[in-house]
């Protein structure tokens, strides 16, 4: 475990990069500044404890979740479309 030198330690410094990278990624897609004390969408107030926890954070705890869901079934529909263009 403790030596570098060998394969196990190169694998965990691979994933430890790419840990990093996903990492850096979403930072740059956090949103940033002030958090918002009401939801930008529904113009709901979010909570004290939310807005600590996501820094710049624009939207309520609902609105989030509904715009999740979205991505979620766009990187699905994505897929299913990759798929189909490997099938021709
Ligand atoms: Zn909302």
């Amino acid at each position: 475990m403790a030596g570098g030198w060998s394969k196990d330690g190169a694998v965990q410094d691979q994933i430890d990069a790419s840990i990093k990278d996903a990492i850096e990624q979403a930072k740059s897609h956090l949103p940033e500044g002030e958090s918002l004390t009401h939801c930008e969408e529904c113009e709901k107030e979010i909570p004290e404890g939310r807005r600590e926890a996501v820094p710049g954070v624009r939207l309520c705890v609902q609105c989030q979740e509904l715009l999740d869901e979205e991505m979620n079934e766009a990187s699905l529909f994505n897929r299913k479309g990759s798929k189909g263009s490997q099938l021709r």
